[in-house]
């Protein structure tokens, strides 16, 4: 028997960074600071209830588009926070994971020869699956410090092929947060024109400056944007990837057509779960930004004393740092280095970058214990 040979359909694609950094770390018992995860437990209430509804029965299939009290939850969140009437029954979909929810809406949108314009750093999952769907991604570069988007470039970017704009807010890897001002802009360039706006808004809860602007805020961007967030990052319950997708009744109908056909649905407990625990504690998330805004500072206090240098950090649970005072490795030798000899890893932030840009910047996660943030504090002190 031979297998086949099989051109590949992502040729230039490895394992992600995630994976890799994750196996390195364990095989090298090291403090993981490199994929982003909790290393502290969900709520009770949450678990008490995935445990209920598992014992109640609820182990079939649940509908296609979600439970509805689960879409009910997400649709009063939406509006209490953003001002934003999502229709229950058609405008709102359950999903495994926001991975999940950006593929399905970028395969339901994009077509050969399609332009699809990204931020980059960008986050790994979007521009394999511009590519898998025939389409092509035009990256739009953010620089360091700051990481703001220079809405001339995103103007020059944009030609008659443009389908879609991925955006991400807040930001990973960079927790950079875009304004209202930003939005006007975004608002300004894609008027009159077909383009469709994806909005990665998984951090929404997480940021430690101004207000979230999602793209449900905006009336006129809510009507041409798919809304993604992850119950994931929001409940600290990365493992049961699940998350949801906000669209308008058009967008949706295409994105329920593929939705059905790559997961049909979601884990039923999970959401059963999820939704009690909406309905029982409704102000859960809001706590969430001081929450970590407490784990970033303390983080950064452990840092101090270090010859690494902080970036400023307006969102997510991630922080972006500078270790030319240390070494001129490039990033991806430089974390290995950390992870096997001081025993602390990071994600590279070059691999974020399309082009292999490389600005000698790694990215921790602070979504951790304060046990273990200084223990890594310790050993990065005395790298
Ligand atoms: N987008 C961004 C920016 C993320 O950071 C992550 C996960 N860390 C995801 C999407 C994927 O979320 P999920 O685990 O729910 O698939
Ligand atoms: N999104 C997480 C991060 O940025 C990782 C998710 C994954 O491993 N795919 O670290």
């Amino acid at each position: 028997m031979v297998t086949p040979a099989l051109p590949s359909r992502l040729p230039g694609v490895g394992t992600t960074i995630f994976t890799v950094m994750s196996r390195l770390a364990n095989e090298h018992g090291a403090i993981n600071l490199s994929q982003g995860f909790p290393d502290f437990a969900p709520p009770g209430l949450l678990l008490e209830r995935v445990t209920h509804h598992m014992q109640a029965g609820a182990n079939q299939y649940p509908p296609m588009t979600g439970v509805p009290a689960l879409r009910e939850a997400i649709a009063e969140k939406l509006e209490r926070l953003y001002d934003a009437r999502y229709d229950v029954e058609n405008e709102i979909t359950v999903t495994a994971g926001a991975t999940q929810a950006l593929f399905t809406a970028i395969s339901a949108c994009v077509r050969p020869g399609d332009e699809v314009i990204v931020f980059a750093p960008v986050y790994d999952s979007y521009i394999p699956a511009i590519e898998l769907a025939g389409g092509r991604a035009r990256v739009v570069n953010l620089a360091p410090p700051h990481f703001r988007p220079d809405w001339g470039e995103v103007a020059a970017a944009i030609t008659p092929q443009t389908r879609m704009i991925v955006l991400n807010t807040p930001h990973n890897p960079t927790g950079t947060v875009w304004t209202a001002d930003d939005m006007e802009a975004l608002a300004g360039l894609v008027r009159d024109t077909d383009i469709v706006l994806l909005g990665d808004e998984v951090y929404e809860h997480i940021l430690y400056t101004g207000r979230h602007e999602s793209l449900a805020r905006l009336p006129e961007l809510r009507e041409r944007s798919f809304v993604v967030s992850s119950f994931g990052k929001t409940y600290h319950i990365t493992g049961w990837k699940i998350a949801y997708c906000a669209a308008p009744a058009e967008l949706m109908r295409e994105f329920r057509k593929v939705h059905q056909f790559n997961v049909f649905t979601v884990h039923h407990p999970a959401q059963l779960a999820l939704a009690d625990f909406m309905r029982a504690e409704p102000g859960f998330a809001d706590g969430l930004a001081e929450f970590y805004r407490a784990k970033r500072d303390f983080f950064r206090q452990q840092l101090a004393g270090s010859r690494f240098d902080p970036l400023p950090c307006d969102g997510t649970y991630f922080l972006l740092a500078r270790y030319d005072r240390i070494s001129d490795l490039p990033d991806s030798e430089f974390v290995r280095w950390l992870t096997i000899e001081k025993g602390v890893a990071a994600i590279p932030v070059s691999a974020f970058m399309p082009d292999g840009r490389q600005d000698r910047l790694i990215r921790f996660c602070f979504a951790k214990n304060e046990v273990t943030l200084a223990a890594a504090g310790e050993r990065l002190r005395a790298v």
